[in-house]
């Protein structure tokens, strides 16, 4: 990333962290199979056990619950499995519950038939409610739920908690997507009441291509990958050594700066919206009044196209992004604020900026800047780009 360009992409992906870089250069210098016996091997293991030392901190789990995988794609496929043993009892869930507003890797439905796959509808500030949850949770005798602890395009978090104790007291599990609210607020999982739990390394400034699956004690799910017995049978296959120890520094080293990071984001974040509040009084920020990550902003305004903001703000040196980076470049709104019932005209335009822990206020400045520059610009070029379209 060149000094003159301002990164707010945090969300698709994050910059890697100095620890991260290093720990990993130190283990691609490692000779060893971690399976084998001899001193490389048992070095290259060494690696791998402190990685999940750190994760598991990070999550607020035991060591022995993490399980690494190639990132939060396939810890998701992983988890959403009607084949997950409890307290030794295998029968199978017989129905998979999302929130309509998960990642499309979640919204895949893993394992399940697409017919045992129930989507659950989210309010205008983009929450799975409570009460609709008990209500279709009665369709199920042994259900499975996937609601993600904070969602990749608004920042919006869900009531976790309120809603573990609803999926358990249905006979349910629950597993959560913490992709994006690892590093950015705390995390723990029993806390939380989840049973399963998802990270990716990348968006707290791993590697890309790691990820873990966490699964409370008295829970295993069935693998994906069958071969070797790496991750105790779970996930075969050589583990990745020097990309799961980059994602374990990086765990540590977001841990070690959680609050601060997270003030200090929270507080450019509230900067960027009054600037952003002030500049266009009629910007929409979405899911304003309800908790929100600290470093996410999804804004819309009226007559302006997301696709064409991204570009204008690329040649002004500022990286943001439409919704999530898996649904770019598709002109249809995202399917997050759809299912937050906004009008199609107005999502259209929905652009993301996400922040870091390295994001600096200068930064926000000149994306300030830039907006006062290309917004006008765009509504002069896009006069019949409004609602009423
Ligand atoms: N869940 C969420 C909420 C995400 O934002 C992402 C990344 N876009 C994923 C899952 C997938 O993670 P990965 O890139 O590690 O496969």
């Amino acid at each position: 990333m060149t000094a003159d360009r301002a990164y707010f992409d945090w969300n698709a992906t994050a910059p890697l962290r100095p620890a991260a870089r290093a720990a990993m250069l130190a283990a691609l210098d490692a000779p060893g199979n971690a399976s084998s016996v001899h001193g490389e091997g048992r070095g290259a293991r060494r690696l791998i056990e402190e990685a999940r030392r750190q994760v598991a901190a990070l999550a607020g789990a035991e060591a022995k619950q993490v399980t690494f995988v190639g990132g939060a794609t396939e810890a998701n496929a992983l988890a959403l499995t009607p084949a997950i043993e409890a307290d030794g009892n295998k029968a199978p869930r017989d129905r998979l519950f999302v929130s309509a507003v998960e990642h499309p890797s979640v919204l895949a439905g893993g394992r399940f038939a697409p017919e045992q796959v129930e989507i659950l509808p989210v309010d205008r500030d983009g929450r799975v409610d409570p009460a609709t949850l008990a209500a279709a949770l009665a369709k199920a005798e042994r259900p499975l739920v996937s609601v993600m602890l904070a969602n990749n395009e608004t920042g919006v978090i869900q009531p976790i908690a309120e809603i573990a104790g609803i999926v358990h007291a249905a006979n349910g599990l629950l597993h959560i997507d913490a992709v994006q609210a690892a590093g950015r607020i705390p995390l723990d999982m029993s806390a939380l009441g989840a049973d399963l739990m998802s990270l990716s390394s990348h968006k707290l400034g791993g590697p890309q291509g790691a990820g873990a699956l966490i699964v409370r004690g008295r829970l295993s799910v069935a693998p994906l990958i069958r071969g070797g017995g790496q991750e105790r049978g779970i996930r075969a296959g050589t583990e990745n050594v020097a990309a799961i120890a980059g994602f374990g520094a990086a765990a540590e080293a977001a841990r070690a700066s959680l609050a601060t990071d997270a003030a200090r984001m929270a507080a450019l974040r509230d900067r960027l919206e009054a600037g952003l509040r002030a500049a266009t009084p009629d910007a929409v920020i979405f899911a304003a009044g309800v908790n929100r990550l600290p470093n996410t902003t999804l804004v819309a305004v009226p007559g302006i196209k997301a696709e064409t903001a991204l570009i204008a703000f690329d040649l002004n040196g500022i990286a943001v992004s439409s919704g999530s980076a898996c649904s770019s470049g598709k002109v249809a709104a995202s399917h997050v604020v759809a299912a937050m019932g906004m009008e199609p005209a107005l999502a259209r335009g929905a652009i993301r900026i996400s922040l870091g822990p390295m994001t600096t206020e200068t930064q926000v400045e000149s994306l300030l800047i830039a907006w006062k520059r290309v917004v006008p610009s765009l509504l002069k070029n896009q006069p019949n780009q409004g609602l009423a379209a």
